[in-house]
């Protein structure tokens, strides 16, 4: 992969707007973005775009290089994407996800799991949950009200398992 798509990928991660971050990093000069070209170029308001590169920055993604006056009695104020951070920091995200992953396996096979009939990822309650809240009757979804029903543990393993290999595939990709 090039530096510029894994860059790309990491500050994606963050702002969860890949096309977003894409033309963030077309609009950089060297590597280098100034705040208020990107506002008005992305139509973006001030304070989503300090929030976007702040979170960045906490990750060293960005880098914010200072601001300097415009001569017009405003300020310009400069930022340095990081790229050399970009496929350590997929890495860790992606390691992270995959022992998130393994754990939740572990959870649904030694536990008895209730997921929303309608769409699994509505909700899920352990079975003491499940317990508790059949004292307000038989327990429905909190988010569409349809019933609970016990998780499918061999299909919820399939998908973790099939989420893991391309995890770990991603992994190869990258430390390869
Ligand atoms: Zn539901």
């Amino acid at each position: 992969m090039r530096d510029e798509d894994l860059i790309i990928l990491a500050l994606a991660v963050i702002s969860r707007d890949l096309e977003l971050v894409r033309r963030i990093v077309e609009l950089a000069n060297n590597g280098v973005i100034e705040e208020g070209e990107l506002q008005e170029t992305l139509k973006l308001s001030v304070t989503n775009l300090r929030v976007m590169l702040y979170q960045m920055q906490d990750f060293n993604l960005v880098i914010q290089l200072g601001a300097k006056e415009d001569g017009n009695g405003g300020y310009l104020s400069y930022w340095r994407i990081n790229k050399d951070v970009a496929k350590s920091f997929l890495l860790r995200r992606l390691k992270y996800t995959k022992s998130e992953l393994m754990k939740r396996k572990e959870e649904d096979l030694s536990g008895e799991y209730y997921v929303c009939a309608a769409d699994p990822s509505h909700a899920r309650l352990s079975f003491d949950e499940m317990i508790r809240s059949m004292g307000e009757g038989s327990p429905t979804c909190p988010v569409c009200g349809a019933m609970m029903e016990p998780v499918n543990k061999e299909e919820v393993v399939k998908l973790i398992d099939s989420m893991i290999e391309l995890i770990d595939r991603a992994i190869e990709t990258l430390e390869g």
